[in-house]
């Protein structure tokens, strides 16, 4: 898009948090696997934003125990659902890793949906001590290796 370099499209797009930190290597969001589960707010955005080609790749477990495509959804069902999960639209399997995730280089990856993309990827913070700690970021490494090594950058 005019205006926009790279860099900058690449910082809009990271994959894990958003913060300069990240070296967008995309392991996180391996890790994660389908264990991503959007909020009811996450839902209907989507669904307000028209975003199909994102509500297509999660199930919900609506009010009376049926398990629909979030595609189908309506937003006055968003209340009564009691589970979310990311399935494969094609055949229903739990994917082995996050469809939304896009290698753009040989080590280098993006969010395809980062404007949108679900709050627990957004507030996730793997160099914090806690829930969300992950020792293999990549990042985290970089940090630590400069802690130990006063100067080294
Ligand atoms: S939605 Fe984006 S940030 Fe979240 S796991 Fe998938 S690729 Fe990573
Ligand atoms: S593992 Fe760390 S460096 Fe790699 S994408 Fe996730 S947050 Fe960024």
């Amino acid at each position: 898009m005019a205006g926009i370099s790279d860099q900058d499209r690449w910082e809009e797009e990271k994959p894990g948090r958003q913060e300069d930190l990240c070296l967008q290597c995309g392991l996180c969001c391996k890790v994660f696997g389908d264990r991503i589960y959007p909020t009811h707010e996450n839902l209907y955005a989507w669904i307000s934003n028209g975003r199909r080609e994102i509500l297509r790749h999660f199930s919900a477990c609506r009010a009376d125990g049926k398990w629909i495509q979030c595609t189908d959804l309506s937003p006055d069902e968003i209340g009564g659902i009691s589970a979310i999960e990311m399935r494969d639209p094609e055949t229903g399997e739990y994917p082995a890793v996050c469809p939304f995730l896009r290698r753009t280089g040989k080590t280098r990856y993006i969010c395809s949906i980062h404007s949108e993309k679900p709050d627990m990827c957004r507030s996730y913070m793997p160099w914090i001590w806690g829930e969300t700690y992950f020792s293999r970021c990549r990042a985290l490494e970089k940090m630590e290796q400069r802690s130990f090594f006063p100067g080294h950058r």
